[in-house]
Order: C-alpha cells, then sequence, then structure tokens
C-alpha cells in the first residue's frame, strides 16, 4: 500500500493516474476475494437460515433437536448376550416437518454381509442386533416391513406420519439383543474374560442439523460417530461381583456397591489423592458389589453418548480434583484396571495432571463432566466420561495415549463436532494436547506423532486439502486428522502469543459449546475473537493442496551483521526457528511466527555478532518441511 501510494504521487499525466487507480482498485478486490474461504452450498444454506453467521456464532434461528433415552440393558457375561429395552423421547425443535426417523444401529457393524472399512475375524461376524419389539407413539412398526423400514448397513429408516416443526415430538419404544463380539475389538467387545467394554451399543437416532439435516453416514469401524447431547437414563444389570463404571453419575450406589467398597466411594470424593476403592482383597473376598444374584446399577447424564465397562476382577482407583476454580467443582478421576498391567498403576496421575492443564493452562476451560474413568481395555478410544485405553509397554506411550484421549472430553464431547466428517476438529486438538502436555508429565518426552508422516507425505497427490469431509479420505486421513491440524493450531497459538490465543480458543469453546461448529464456524470465530482476518492462513493450510519447504536461499556478511535470507519455497506458511552456532560453540536462536509469510514469500534474519557464524539450520520438531536439504548452511569463511 505504502509503496503504491509513492508510486502515485510520481505520475504526472491524469490518463495515467486514473488507469492505476483503477489498477488499485482492482487489486483490492483481487485481494479481497483471495482472502475469502470458499463456503459449500449447504454451509451456506446455515448463514442464509440464519442459523448460523459469518461472524462465527451460532444465529437468531440456530436449533438442535433433542432426545431423552430410558435404557434398561442386561449382559450376560456367559453367553455375551445384551438384552436392551429402551424408551427415547425425541425432540424436534427444527422447522421442519420429519417424515421419518433415522437410527443408527451401530453393533451391525458385525453383522454379515455389511460394508466395513476395518476388518473383522470371521468368528466376530454376526446376525446383527434382533429388534422384538418397536412402537412409536403406540402405533406397532414391522422393522421388516419394507414399505415402512429401509434398513441398510447400520442405518435404519423409519418413516413416520410426520413430527410437528418447533416442538414436535414423538416417542419410540424398542426392545433389541444383539451377541457382544468376542474378538475384533472395535472400540467395543470383550476384554478379557470377566471384563467388558461396551459402546456403540443402542439403537441411536442419528443427528438432525441445520447442515445436511439427517446423518445418514454408515457406521463403517474408522469413522467415528457424529453425536449431539441427550439426556440418559440407563440401568444396567450384571451378575453378582461385576463393578460396572459407565458414563453418569451413578445413582443407587448403595444398592449396588458392598459397604466397604461404598465407604471407600465416600472417601474417594473427599481425597486429592489417589485411593484404592476396590483392592486386590475386595476381588478376592468378594466384597465389591451387594450379595444379589443380579445388580443394577443406574446412571444419568445429558452428554453426547453412554457407554459403560464391567469387570469381577478390575482394581479401581480414584481421587477427586478440583475442576473449575470459579465454583470449586470437583470431578473424580478414576482407573479400573487389571493388576497384572503395572503401567496402570500410573495412569491416574497421567489423567489429573492432565484434566489439570486443561482446566488451568490450555485450553483453560473447566473439565465439564462429574467424573472422568480411564478403563484398561484394547483400544484408543474415547467417550462422554469414559476412556478405553489398552496397557502400554513404555511409560511414553502410557502418558502420550492417556494425554491424548482425555483431551478429547473437550473435542469433541463439550463442543458435540461431527466428527464423521471434520475428525480434524476433534483429532486434531486432542494431537496438540498430547504434544503439549505429555512433556508436563515427564520433561524428557519429546512427542512428535505424526511428524514423520506430515514430512513425507505432504504435498502428494494423495494429499487432500484438509477441508476435505474425513468420509472421502483414505491415504490422506491420518495426516489430514492429526498431525496437519495440530500444526496450525500451534503456528496461530505461537502467532498469536499465550494470552491471546486462549482467549479466542475460549472464546470459541464457549461460543459453541454442545452446538456442532462445523470448520467455517471455527474459522470466523477464531477471525472475531482474535481481532484479525486469519483467511490468508486457513486458506494456505485448509483449503489449498501443497506443502511446506522453508530454504536459506543467501547469506551476507557485512562487519559484524549478517543478513540471513530465507524463502517460503512451498505454499504452506511455517514459522521460522532459525539456529545460528558461533565459532565460540554457542548457539542463539531466532524465530518468526508464521505471519511473517502473509504477504511475502522471502524475508531476511538479521544476525548482529562480533564472531564468526560457524553453522545455520532452519526448523524445530513441529517445523514441517518436506525438503530439508536446504535447511542447514555452513558459511565458507
Ligand atoms: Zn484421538
Amino acid at each position: 500500500m505504502t509503496e503504491n501510494l509513492v508510486c502515485r504521487k510520481r505520475m504526472q499525466s491524469v490518463i495515467r493516474k486514473l488507469f492505476i487507480a483503477v489498477l488499485l482498485l482492482s487489486a483490492v478486490q483481487v485481494n479481497a476475494q483471495q482472502d475469502e474461504l470458499f463456503i459449500p452450498r449447504n454451509i451456506q444454506k446455515a448463514y442464509q437460515n440464519n442459523t448460523r453467521t459469518v461472524a462465527g456464532t451460532p444465529g437468531k434461528k440456530f436449533w438442535k433437536n433433542f432426545a431423552e433415552y430410558f435404557i434398561q440393558v442386561k449382559f450376560n457375561p456367559k453367553t455375551l448376550m445384551l438384552e436392551g429395552k429402551q424408551i427415547i423421547t425425541y425432540y424436534n425443535n427444527s422447522p421442519d416437518t420429519l417424515k421419518k426417523l433415522v437410527f443408527r444401529i451401530a453393533p451391525d457393524f458385525y453383522k454379515k454381509g455389511n460394508e466395513r472399512n476395518r476388518i473383522i475375524e470371521a468368528d466376530d461376524v454376526t446376525d446383527g442386533v434382533k429388534f422384538t419389539n418397536c412402537i412409536i407413539d403406540a402405533n406397532k412398526v414391522d422393522v421388516n416391513n419394507p414399505l415402512q423400514v429401509k434398513h441398510e448397513g447400520t442405518i435404519m429408516e423409519i418413516k413416520v406420519k410426520g413430527i410437528e416443526p418447533r416442538g414436535g415430538r414423538t416417542t419410540v419404544e424398542m426392545d433389541w439383543n444383539y451377541k457382544l463380539n468376542l474378538n475384533s475389538h472395535e472400540r467395543t467387545g470383550v476384554i478379557d474374560i470377566g471384563s467388558y467394554f461396551i459402546a456403540y451399543f443402542f439403537p441411536r437416532i442419528t443427528v438432525y442439523d441445520d447442515v445436511d439435516g439427517w446423518d445418514e453416514f454408515p457406521y463403517l469401524g474408522q469413522q467415528e460417530t457424529y453425536f449431539d447431547n441427550a439426556s440418559f437414563n440407563v440401568h444396567i444389570t450384571v451378575p453378582r461381583n461385576f463393578m460396572v463404571w459407565a458414563t453418569g453419575d451413578l445413582q443407587n450406589p448403595a444398592e449396588v456397591l458392598h459397604e466397604s467398597v461404598l465407604k471407600k466411594w465416600t472417601m474417594a470424593q473427599q481425597s486429592s489423592k489417589p485411593v484404592f476403592l476396590i483392592d486386590s482383597a475386595d476381588i478376592r473376598n468378594n466384597t465389591v458389589t451387594q450379595h444379589k444374584k443380579f445388580n443394577t446399577f443406574q446412571f444419568k447424564c445429558t452428554t453426547p453418548d453412554f457407554v459403560f465397562a464391567l469387570s469381577n476382577h478390575y482394581l479401581w482407583q480414584a481421587r477427586n480434583m478440583v475442576v473449575d476454580s470459579l465454583t470449586m467443582r470437583k470431578a473424580l478421576i478414576s482407573t479400573a484396571f487389571n493388576p497384572i498391567h503395572k503401567d496402570f498403576f500410573e495412569v491416574n496421575d497421567f489423567t489429573a495432571k492432565t484434566i489439570e492443564v486443561m482446566c488451568f493452562d490450555f485450553p483453560g476451560v473447566a473439565y465439564p463432566y462429574s467424573h472422568l474413568t480411564v478403563v484398561d481395555g484394547r483400544d484408543q478410544m474415547e467417550y462422554p466420561m469414559m476412556i478405553n485405553d489398552n496397557p502400554t509397554t513404555t511409560r511414553f506411550d502410557g502418558i502420550t495415549l492417556t494425554t491424548h484421549e482425555v483431551f478429547h472430553q473437550i473435542f469433541p464431547f463439550l463442543m458435540a463436532t461431527n466428527q464423521t466428517k471434520y475428525a480434524f476438529m476433534d483429532e486434531g486438538w486432542a494431537t496438540l494436547g498430547e504434544w503439549y502436555i505429555s512433556p508436563l508429565i515427564d520433561t524428557t518426552i519429546v512427542d512428535d506423532y505424526g511428524m514423520d508422516r506430515i514430512n513425507s507425505d505432504l504435498g502428494k497427490d494423495w494429499d487432500a486439502p484438509m477441508i476435505t469431509n474425513s468420509t472421502e479420505l483414505t491415504k490422506s486421513l491420518f495426516i489430514n486428522s492429526y498431525p496437519k491440524p495440530a500444526l496450525t493450531f500451534l503456528y496461530l497459538w505461537e502467532m498469536l502469543g499465550d494470552s491471546l490465543f486462549k482467549k479466542s480458543l475460549q472464546q470459541y469453546i464457549i461460543t459453541w459449546m454442545d452446538k456442532s461448529p462445523t470448520p467455517w464456524d471455527f474459522f470466523y470465530s477464531m477471525n472475531q475473537s482474535c481481532g484479525m482476518d486469519l483467511n490468508w492462513f486457513w486458506k494456505a493450510w485448509y483449503f489449498e493442496q501443497g506443502y511446506p519447504d522453508l530454504g536459506i536461499i543467501g547469506i551476507n556478511r557485512l562487519n559484524y551483521s549478517y543478513t540471513v535470507t530465507i524463502k517460503s519455497i512451498g505454499n504452506k506458511p511455517v514459522p521460522i526457528h532459525l539456529t545460528a552456532t558461533f565459532a565460540d560453540g554457542s548457539k542463539k536462536k531466532y524465530t518468526r511466527t508464521v505471519e511473517i509469510w502473509k504477504n511475502k514469500n522471502i524475508t531476511d534474519v538479521i544476525i548482529d555478532t562480533q564472531q564468526a557464524i560457524t553453522k545455520l539450520e532452519l526448523g524445530d520438531v513441529y517445523d514441517a518441511d518436506i525438503d530439508k536439504s536446504n535447511n542447514i548452511f555452513v558459511p565458507k569463511e
């Protein structure tokens, strides 16, 4: 701008002035256009309908549908049969009359003949979920009647009379049963003989939202599911000596826990140090549950999902900690594990430390739930208030796995993002969470999860732009979901500075929690709350193909000053972390945040020194760079 004004002053001819003025005008327009993000048609519709705004906030007409689930489920560890009876009350707050209800029957992932993108063992192929009863608003539904019910893969659509817009409701009663998988543990199944993790288990009405209407994406195994908040009242019946851990608050501890466990449970609510609620003596003496043939554990919560785990030989360790400095609200941090997995004796500490950082540092928002329970399982998978984590052989793996899965409590669960379409909106944050928090637990950790794949894959033809729906990705699903978005968040953090970055992120979380933000809601919310137009950055990283590559292209010495010229050869902006080594062996790092690349691709770093520079090196652990051969420069003296 300044340069153009100087040019203009030199112009003598009025015609030439006008010509330049026209050119300038069009240049401004081109720039404005260049900085606008492409908005897909379904997202544009949400802006037109005023359900969301381009200022990055929910619109005046924002709505969400809601469901209440009353589920009674019985599990038989001998036969692995799960039997459920459920009543769903579904509230239609949308402006549309709903002509059908769409259910996701996730256990049908294991059903014979169904499409899957994960391999399962032949023995785990089932006949799927059997419905023995289905009643909608007092009308019996024959789930085998193709005129009313379309059941394909894990999606079941049932035609209904028409649920009134803005306040209409419907009631669905369903009785169902299926056999739990023994192996092929895809988020759910048998952990060992006597321990089970039961997730994605009940017929669930899928999300109906203002962007796409019904979520009809089948559950194929790989992609996680899109949930919005629902209220759950779940009664879980299991045989004597089985303890149940679940999403939600246990409503009837005195009815199900043995007196000794109940006493310790009450103690743990006051203890900031971990205590064993179930120890090996309780297991040996059968003093875990009440001595009834069956115990029914009752849980209540409002969360995006509900899962549970049970075991007749797991230890249970728990502590209480403050998770909200304003209200001093506390949460119970629990671990349930097999004592043969020695690593799990430390997982409670890792979990508590992660929660502490999340509440009071990054992102700096109160933990939203009353407890978090990490279960020693066979997966690496998060649920609201619950985690299914496999045992690990190294402390490094134990810490990085725990920090990652715990971080998911905010992203996706507090935000209720669409994990199926936008995996980066939760996996990206969980990756950054693990990179940041793991070294706070053990200072020797350098967690570079995914960086090797970044440097090898970025810019190849399968590397689709990050904005691509996760459902459309195969080979680039990993980098687009995990390290690539995490890097962009990290670069922003450095560019905005600690306080502005956290303030903007907290603003986004508070504005959009429970509201299922889209990526555009995130981009516009961050632009707004940090007071900067970051579209150039979003565009380069999320909407364009390409790669990051910085190189040192020249060095000039004038007396006591070196000018190091650095070029951003690739189109993806990465920060400059330039380390200079001097003749006496000392080192100094020179940093420029990604902002340096907003309008240019060449920049100089001036190094004033009385000494000769013996080596220059570009790049840190998290500086993505597909060609490192131009990162090192040894001046010839
Ligand atoms: Zn994850």
